[in-house]
């Protein structure tokens, strides 16, 4: 059997094509513009990439868009002031602070200082918190872009067996509670988990996110299982000198002739990351101003 490759560049493509109609009615019906304020501390050349990819996304789909860059030396306190600034102002309803930060400052304290309302990078304790005990809060991006790709090729995931590979607060954890909501069982397996391979043989979802390229062989794949590879390792082009190629954490040549589905890297997870961080700021938008949310684009 041969598997369906899942497009995730066309698929977000879809998602922001929603978001801009709801953004459209919103400020035709309401007056209402979403705003997304990104904060960039320093000049690392890879957070510029993302901080302008998520600039022009942003505006492509409607929304205000506020950049904020900061110098490397930025004092905590100045930092603070600008996100102090950021949840008080009613134009802004989602703010990021753009990862790694300078050595100097805390992640975990830049997290808490965002209004939760506002974070939409879904990072903070109480977003968590919120997803843990089943509540409404603001899910991480690519988990939640994930679970989006999963109900679009699945549907109905009740009763089915889902193992993720991968622990982190930022994916391996939320992504464990989303499949949870969805009556999956589920394993969230490390690594200390013993005989992964095994593991991951009875899973009907398997989800990776390790950054380790290339290590679900095709033999630790259930026939008919969805495989959505999230791990990401630039290693240097073999055919093109000075050049990179991504890999992900599923040996793709393999899982595709034994799975059902499986997410390519590129061009599977990574492009539904922004498209969830508008989804969530639409989102935060929609309930700070006490109106229904949108539908399909929350967890
Ligand atoms: P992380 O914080 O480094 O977590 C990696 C997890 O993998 C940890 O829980 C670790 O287990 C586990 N692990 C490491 N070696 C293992 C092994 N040999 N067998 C089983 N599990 C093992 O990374 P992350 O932030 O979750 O990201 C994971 C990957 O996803 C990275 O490649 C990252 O670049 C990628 N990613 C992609 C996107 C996207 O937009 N596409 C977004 C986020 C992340 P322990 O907890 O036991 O150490």
């Amino acid at each position: 059997m041969t598997a369906q490759k899942i497009d995730g560049k066309a698929f977000a493509a879809t998602v922001r094509g929603q978001i801009s109609d709801h953004v459209e009615r919103l400020k035709s019906e309401h007056g209402i513009t979403p705003g997304l304020a990104v904060v960039l501390v320093g000049e690392d050349p890879a957070s510029e990439v993302y901080v302008a990819a998520k600039h022009k996304q942003t505006v492509e789909v409607g929304m205000a868009s506020f950049e904020h860059k900061l110098p490397a030396d930025v004092s905590e306190e100045e930092l603070f002031a600008l996100i102090d600034k950021l949840n008080a102002d009613d134009s802004v309803h989602g703010i990021l602070c753009q990862f790694p930060v300078p050595d100097h400052l805390d992640e975990r304290r830049v997290v808490a200082r965002i209004d939760p309302s506002k974070d939409v990078d879904g990072l903070s304790v109480v977003n968590a918190g919120l997803l843990a005990s089943g509540e409404k809060g603001l899910v991480s991006c690519t988990p939640l872009g994930c679970l989006m790709l999963l109900r679009d090729q699945v549907g109905n995931m009740s009763g089915k067996e889902a193992v993720v590979i991968g622990r982190s607060n930022l994916f391996g954890k939320p992504m464990g509670q989303l499949l949870l909501q969805e009556n999956c069982t589920v394993t969230i397996a490390h690594s200390r988990t013993k005989d992964l391979a095994e593991v991951c043989r009875r899973a009907d979802i398997l989800v990776a996110a390790v950054g380790r390229a290339e290590m679900v062989k095709g033999d630790w794949v259930k026939p008919g299982a969805t495989v959505i590879d999230v791990g990401i390792t630039r290693i240097p082009h073999p055919d093109k000198p000075g050049k990179t190629k991504l890999l992900g954490d599923v040996a793709y040549a393999e899982a595709i002739e034994v799975a059902a589905a499986v997410t390519p890297v590129p061009g599977g997870v990574g492009p539904m990351t922004i498209a969830c961080l508008l989804a969530n700021t639409l989102t935060a938008c929609c309930r700070a101003n006490g109106l229904d949310e949108p539908t399909g684009l929350t967890a």
